[in-house]
């Protein structure tokens, strides 16, 4: 891929080559009417387009609202397309191949907004957004495979995930409120959590609790949450912040009697003080994207037996070096410089399957082979095909212990 800098100097150069602007040769006469008409021809076509614009589909809708350019030329853009529908038509075939007919699984993690709107990273994914299949929500739900069971969507930010998005993900879930009630066609698939993100925590105030408060009441809401500490992209300066938030959300969800997700990074002593400050044993929990050491997690699997621990699509990822990354320094964290994939495969191995979820916290982290494209509920099996593999045991086992435990957690 070309660099930024290779982009500019190439840029510079093109622009020397072309005349500076305001810096015309005088036109004869004939040469005024001939331009004077292909002015006048290329209006016209224009006005034509305006009159009959072409039929736009769901995907070229979200292109077009969410104001990025395309990048390719519409019939490129359409072969890719249909070349990701039919991969993964042949993907949901592979897997119900793979598993008896009364299989059954659950996304534990994931988030709407950010997979219907293409909003993740700043919504700077073009590339992405072309080459995939653009559904609303009941398209998605129908792209799913048979025994997927459903989602749990979070909705954690009360910021707008791009500058100029039109909602953010707590806008979002007003907006659509009626597609998770009971009528709704898609209503009996989704669930969702309510809750402020800790990259959000600032945002946290008396208003941000009556409005936690106020969706938490929602029948489909099973969770508060994904809340508590992330110093893996923040400095320890906020740590009080995310702390104050965190613990406001981890009372919420006790007094709700909602399971409490929680989203902790580099921060393996604060998380368990906070805890063990407020969260009585019998509380569900989620550790939602888990990433610390084993040790933490079997200590938390110790101290709550209602606790279980979710895996996301980077399990499936190959061995990297993760030395150097984030801006933090940890608080009580785990040692990041060893290979990614060998500390998950030890954490895979060492948590037992009865305390394990299955997530993809879509649009992040979609599990090869799908890497780089937008994560969603429809390709969590892959996880579970790598939670399989690791431990050595069949996928209709790992399928029913984490049904099971999506149960004991979000009692669904
Ligand atoms: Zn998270
Ligand atoms: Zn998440």
């Amino acid at each position: 891929m070309a660099s930024a800098g290779k982009v500019r100097r190439w840029a510079a150069k093109k622009g020397a080559e072309t005349p500076a602007a305001g810096v015309s040769t005088p036109l004869t006469e004939e040469q005024k009417e001939e331009k004077q008409q292909q002015q006048k021809q290329q209006g016209g076509a224009l006005e034509q387009q305006v009159v009959a614009p072409p039929k736009l589909s769901a995907g070229q809708v979200v292109l077009a609202r969410s104001g990025v350019k395309s990048l390719a030329s519409t019939a490129f853009a359409s072969g890719v397309r249909l070349a990701y529908t039919q991969r993964y038509a042949e993907e949901i075939a592979r897997v119900q191949q793979l598993l008896p007919p009364g299989s059954r699984w659950v996304d534990s993690h994931c988030h709407f907004e950010s997979i219907l709107g293409r909003t993740w990273r700043g919504g700077g994914k073009p590339q992405v957004m072309e080459g995939e299949e653009i559904l609303d929500l009941e398209g998605l739900v129908r792209s799913w495979p048979e025994g997927l069971d459903g989602c749990i969507s979070n909705f954690v930010f009360k910021r707008l995930s791009k500058p100029g998005a039109r909602l953010s993900e707590w806008g979002w879930i007003e907006e659509h409120l009626p597609q998770f009630s009971a009528s709704s066609p898609v209503g009996s698939k989704i669930w969702f959590t309510i809750g402020l993100h800790p990259h959000d925590a600032g945002n946290w105030d008396a208003a941000a609790e009556q409005k936690v408060r106020k969706l938490a009441q929602h029948p489909k809401c099973v969770g508060i949450g994904e809340c508590g500490f992330d110093f893996f992209k923040h400095s320890e300066e906020e740590a009080e912040k995310q702390e104050q938030a965190f613990r406001a959300q981890a009372q919420l969800a006790v007094e709700l009697g909602k399971a409490l997700v929680i989203h902790a990074r580099q921060a393996e002593s604060l998380c368990l003080k906070v805890l063990s400050d407020l969260v009585p044993e019998s509380h569900p929990i989620h550790l939602h994207c888990f990433s610390d050491s084993l040790s933490h997690a079997l200590l938390m699997c110790q101290r709550w037996p209602n606790l279980r621990i979710g895996f996301t699509g980077s399990v499936t990822f190959t061995p990297k070096l993760a030395k150097g990354k984030g801006k933090g320094k940890g608080k009580g964290g785990s040692q990041d410089s060893e290979p990614v994939v060998d500390r998950i495969e030890e954490l895979l191995l060492g948590v037992p399957l009865e305390r394990l979820l299955l997530e993809t916290d879509g649009p992040y982290m979609a599990p090869e082979p799908f890497r780089g494209q937008t994560a969603h509920p429809g390709l969590v099996h892959r996880v579970a095909e790598k939670i399989a593999q690791v431990k050595g045991i069949p996928l209709a086992q790992v399928m029913e212990a984490t049904r099971m435990s999506t149960r004991v957690v979000y009692g669904i």
